[in-house]
């Protein structure tokens, strides 16, 4: 069990600069995602942080020590890879045992822990089969197994479910959250899935071009994003844009849309230029009456609800409304937000304008 403390880490290759300063802290326990798209820095974080890359500067605490100097094998960390590479030779019981016979622990109380650990996989079954013949499934279960047996004070997953289908994939996924929920271990995930880093998350950072644009629980992060990319990168479709010129003032509860006033929360942080209206497809209703308006171009059936795809004044926007509603290919409508979802950002530095309703929330790295 750790708690894990970045502070400003950066890491170079060269003159490239991979991961610019990252400061996050992972709390005991917590099953804690990386998230970003490909090359933003997430593997190189967390090799960092399990002392397989040494950091260009900055710090990394575990349990409150620096080890940002320490070799991975004085840091007490299992690393789990994405190509679960098992010893084609040994059985089931044996790949799982390998950690602790190499420790040179006795016989008896290998034999306690690998049933124990077995148990909890949901595996005793197969503990003298040969590791050659098994399923997709019972191979990642082995592969846990041989990283937990030896109890390390932290868990660091890269894409470990990225090789496989989709369905398998959920599968896997919910297995690995119940065993997390079992053991409490703390955990650190990396993951490009939005959606697999809502679902498993207690807390997510994400990350782009090396920054970490927000770090928070799931629902802060999708509610109150803290920058225009991770109001994309979270949610499909992703939260839309509408451009508008002006002054979101402090104090502001309410901007321009073209002719139209619409309602938001209060903003404490002003700005002026070019400005976003971000609004989550779900916000949005469709009613005929409403002054700012749309004409539909297109609509998508996705069962109990549809993205219904308008062109407005300020820029195509897509909504998300019961099936049940008819909507038809042409027409124009009438647009309203829900004001308390509402977020503006300043388009030049891409940052939400802190309003009222999500100050306490948003943090920046
Ligand atoms: P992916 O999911 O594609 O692995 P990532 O977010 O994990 O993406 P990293 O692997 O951390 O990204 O890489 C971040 C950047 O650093 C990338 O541009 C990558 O090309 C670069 N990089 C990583 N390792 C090295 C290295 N050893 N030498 C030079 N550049 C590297």
């Amino acid at each position: 069990m750790a708690q894990i403390r970045i502070e400003n880490l950066r890491k170079d290759f060269g003159t490239f600069n991979a991961v610019k300063s990252s400061t996050f802290t992972i709390e005991d326990g917590e099953f804690f995602m990386l998230l970003g798209p490909s090359g933003c820095g997430k593997t190189t974080t967390l090799r960092m942080m399990a002392g397989l890359e040494l950091p260009s500067a900055g710090e990394i605490y575990i349990d409150g020590e620096e080890v940002g100097m320490k070799p991975a094998s004085q840091r007490d960390i299992a690393f789990v890879f994405q190509m679960f590479a098992l010893y084609p030779h040994m059985n089931v019981g044996k790949n799982i045992s390998y950690p602790l016979r190499s420790q040179g622990m006795p016989k008896a109380q290998i034999k306690k822990k690998v049933h124990e650990i077995a148990e909890i996989l949901g595996i005793t079954d197969i503990l003298n089969k040969p590791v050659g013949g098994l399923s997709g499934g019972d191979r990642q279960r082995v592969a846990l197994g041989r990283a937990i047996v030896r109890d390390p004070k932290a868990f660091f997953m890269d894409e470990p479910l990225g090789a496989l289908d989709a369905e398998f994939r959920e599968h896997m996924s919910e297995e690995l959250r119940a065993l997390h929920d079992r053991m409490g271990a703390t955990t650190v995930y990396v993951t490009h899935d939005q959606l697999e880093a809502m679902q498993m998350g207690d807390k997510i950072v994400v990350m782009n071009h090396g920054v970490v644009e927000q770090f928070g629980v799931p629902q802060d992060i999708y509610d109150w994003p803290a920058t225009k990319f991770v109001a994309q990168f979270i949610g499909s479709p992703p939260m839309n844009f509408l451009n508008f010129k002006g002054v979101a003032g402090n104090g502001a509860t309410s901007v321009m849309l073209g002719e139209t006033q619409v309602q938001m929360p209060e903003i404490l942080q002003g700005a002026k230029g070019n400005l976003s209206f971000g609004i989550r497809p779900e916000h949005i209703r469709l009613d005929d009456a409403a002054p700012f308006r749309g004409r539909v171009t297109a609509t998508e059936y996705l069962g109990t609800t549809q993205i219904v795809l308008l062109d407005t004044p300020n820029g195509a926007i897509k909504a998300r409304v019961a099936s049940s509603d008819v909507v038809r290919v042409g027409s124009t409508t009438g647009l309203t937000f829900d004001p308390r979802t509402v977020t503006i950002f300043d388009d030049h530095s891409g940052k939400a304008l802190l309003s009222q309703a999500n100050q306490g929330v948003l943090a920046h790295g």
